[in-house]
């Protein structure tokens, strides 16, 4: 199936993927895919997060549209065939026989179906299905300054090395098969500066190792001319973290709590004499 790619790291906050949306759907009626959007709907929306605290803090980005879930809640729950599958797996709400249909847009565990009170409808992403049955992509795609998103087909991403980071799916616990792919979603760091005892010194090349306590995943880095280091991308969940430096006594963190990211700031080691 094709399907939409989005590396959420890529992504630079421009909105111009809500922009387009609002461009190809507010003005046009694309019935029977998809009815005039309401122009207080986003059916890509960027939530963001800011990780981190003090000098260490960055912003994590998800994008969130219609997961086209191959077992969709929506389907389930729509009366009259309201919302169908594709046979490209596109999931559509039929803008006529889901008239006064609330239950479509609160089955939807993603919060991706939106209600169009002029119309009485609920509306969603249809991933430009109008423009994909003309062989184009998706307006947010081809808006996309970054190539944060792509369309792509999902044998080939999962089954290929093609792509440098392994492709994660949003919420799977939600066990709705959602068949949008994603690269680098957020998740929890553990941040700081090694230094000289005496705090004076940042220290180079101190090789840092978190462990997770209970799964026992292992994340490196080795600190920078500044004394840096950023172990990234973590399990949520708490780590022993060690700080190793010829010359240098060996030190050891305990019960980090990682559940979200942590600035470390100065983690001072001790010179051996
Ligand atoms: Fe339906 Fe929501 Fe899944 Fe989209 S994300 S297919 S609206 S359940
Ligand atoms: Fe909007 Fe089309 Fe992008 Fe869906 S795929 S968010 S409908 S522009």
């Amino acid at each position: 199936m094709k399907t939409l790619l989005i590396n959420a790291e890529k992504c630079i906050d421009c909105r111009n993927c809500q922009t387009a949306c609002k461009d190809e759907h507010c003005d046009n009626d694309w019935s029977p895919i998809a009815a005039i959007q309401s122009p207080k709907q986003y059916w890509i929306k960027i939530q963001n997060v800011e990780a981190g605290d003090g000098s260490r803090v960055e912003m994590q980005r998800t994008q969130l549209v219609c997961q086209h879930c191959a077992d969709a809640p929506c389907i389930k729950v729509a009366k009259n065939g309201a919302v169908y599958r594709r046979a490209d797996g596109l999931v559509i709400i039929d803008p006529e026989k889901a008239q006064g249909q609330r239950a479509i847009m609160e089955a939807c565990p993603y919060h991706a179906v939106y209600w169009n009170p002029e119309l009485d409808i609920p509306q969603k992403c249809t991933m430009c299905a109008h423009l994909r049955d003309a062989g184009r992509d998706p307006r947010c795609v081809t808006a996309c300054p970054t190539d944060a998103l792509k369309i792509v087909d999902s044998e080939d991403v999962i089954d290929s090395t093609l792509l440098p980071a392994s492709v994660e799916l949003l919420h799977p616990e939600y066990k709705t098969q959602p068949q949008v792919l994603y690269q680098s979603l957020p998740r929890p760091f553990i941040a700081g500066e090694a230094c000289t005892a005496d705090g004076k010194a940042c220290l180079a090349n101190v090789k840092v190792t978190a462990t997770h306590q209970i799964l026992g995943l292992e994340y490196r880095d080795v600190t920078d001319a500044f004394g840096e280091f950023k172990l990234k991308g973590l399990e949520p969940g708490f780590y022993t973290v060690s700080f190793e430096k010829d010359g240098y006594d060996y030190k050891v963190l305990a019960n980090m709590d990682a559940t979200e990211s942590i600035n470390l700031d100065a983690v001072k080691l001790y010179a051996l004499v």
